[in-house]
């Protein structure tokens, strides 16, 4: 026998049992930015290198040692998307949809980044992420905050997660800030660990996200950039703050938090939930005025968010694990004997024409009726469907009720669509 050939590590099959799940979260998705009126973006999984060096800057972990970055046969360089924010900025731009515009969309799809894989922290993994355009007041950094506290809403999951806030201020009152903290990290240098030492030099903000303990020692000492604000970000954060209230939604206000990207600026957040272990963070954003001129667009507001949904689908399984568990069927149709074959096709279509929700599947692969209703009990369907001569001669159906104590029953073929209504009325 040849040697089998395994999935590249950290990228993920998603297997039958899981996909009802991944499917009922992104249905609920897609509910929701549609109840807020969100339209859809879809970009290409692979971009010129370039555009990720240039939005999610140069000294991030990202563009450092996470892009899956090749020469194509061209020997252009090019990269599977990391995240989705800086695609969705090119194609506003390519395509006119920014400038002077106002535009609130989503996206959803795979994302790439060479990391050490582990519980909730992929190679491939799946973002579901919202961008809104053109909008420069706080109101819409509320929204996007309200539409995110929704889903988890929605999820049943608002208990378990909490929501972080702070405002990273205008790019001047950042340099200001970043000279304080600076000459303050300096001060405990040899506490600091080799990666924040670097970045002190190169992105000095980015020690603030340091995940190594000793280094969170240091900068929960250190100067806060919130105290730091320039007057508009001030007033566009307590406005921000002011409407979270209103909506009764719960934040703390964390001074570290800068997020793991260059583009942000004012608003930034972070969901994060205890039930996940170190992979905590379920969704992130912020506000990015700086991002679609810096990718060669006229300057035009933008704020939004990214949901790691592998963390979500984690959270889902470990907080509420009947969130979705159904089996593929709802009716399983058999022949008893021969003369039947052609009939169970033909009531099977006639369902799946009239009824098309409900989900049929016929009896394949032969076998006595035994076997069948083993077939017919294994697939989890709540029906089984039996015909054979009596059934063809008498124009019926015998319905067995797979899940429930109760007799079988014989339906007429004429009333077997409104039979099958009232047992799976769907939505
Ligand atoms: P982390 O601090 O966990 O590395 P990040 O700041 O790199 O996260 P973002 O770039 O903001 O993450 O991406 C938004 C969300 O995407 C994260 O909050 C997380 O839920 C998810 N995510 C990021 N990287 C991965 C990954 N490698 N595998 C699975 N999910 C991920
Ligand atoms: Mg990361």
């Amino acid at each position: 026998m040849s040697k089998q050939i395994q999935a590249i590590r950290g990228m993920n099959d998603c297997l039958p049992v899981q996909s009802g799940l991944w499917q009922y979260v992104e249905g609920v998705i897609r509910q929701v930015v549609a109840s807020y009126g969100y339209q859809e973006i879809r970009t290409p999984i692979v971009e010129s290198t370039d555009l990720f060096k240039r939005s999610i800057g140069e000294v991030t972990d990202i563009v450092e040692k996470e892009m899956y970055t090749f020469n194509d046969r061209n020997n252009d360089s090019l990269t599977l998307r990391p995240e989705g924010t800086a695609s969705v900025v090119r194609a506003g731009n390519e395509h006119g949809l920014l400038y002077n515009q106002q535009q609130r969309l989503w996206y959803m799809g795979p994302m790439f980044r060479h990391e050490r894989p582990q519980k909730g922290r992929y190679r491939q993994f799946h973002q579901f992420g919202i961008e809104a355009f053109g909008f420069a007041g706080p109101d819409i950094d509320a929204e996007v905050i309200l539409l995110s506290s929704r889903l988890w809403q929605r999820f049943g999951i608002q208990q378990h997660v909490s929501l972080e806030i702070n405002s990273l201020g205008s790019n001047e009152a950042r340099s200001a800030y970043k000279e304080q903290l600076v000459a303050y990290l300096q001060s405990r240098q040899s506490e600091l660990d080799e990666d924040s030492l670097r970045r002190l030099d190169s992105n000095p903000l980015r020690v603030l996200d340091s995940k190594n303990p000793q280094v969170q020692a240091v900068v929960k000492d250190a100067p806060k950039l919130i105290d730091c604000l320039d007057a508009q970000s001030q007033q566009h954060f307590q406005a921000l703050c002011e409407r979270l209230d209103k909506l009764g939604i719960q934040y703390r206000v964390n001074s570290a938090l800068v997020r793991g990207l260059d583009y942000y600026n004012r608003t930034v957040f972070e969901w994060v939930t205890e039930s996940l272990g170190a992979q905590g963070t379920v969704c992130a954003g912020g506000r990015y005025d700086g991002l679609v001129e810096q990718l060669g667009g006229k300057a035009t507001q933008g704020v939004g968010f990214a949901i790691g949904l592998e963390r979500l689908v984690l959270l889902l399984q470990t907080l509420a694990p009947d969130t979705y568990v159904a089996p593929a069927v709802d009716i399983y149709v058999t022949a008893v004997d021969d003369e039947a074959q052609d009939a169970i096709w033909q009531v099977a279509e006639q369902l799946r024409e009239q009824l098309p929700w409900v989900r049929t599947q016929t009896h394949c692969g032969g076998g006595n009726v035994k076997k069948q209703m083993k077939k017919a009990d294994a697939s989890g369907a709540k029906l089984a469907f039996l015909l054979g001569q009596s059934e063809l001669q008498g124009q019926y159906v015998t319905v067995k009720f797979l899940r429930e104590q109760q007799e079988q029953i014989t339906v007429a073929n004429q009333d077997l669509v409104t039979f099958v209504q009232t047992q799976l009325p769907g939505n």
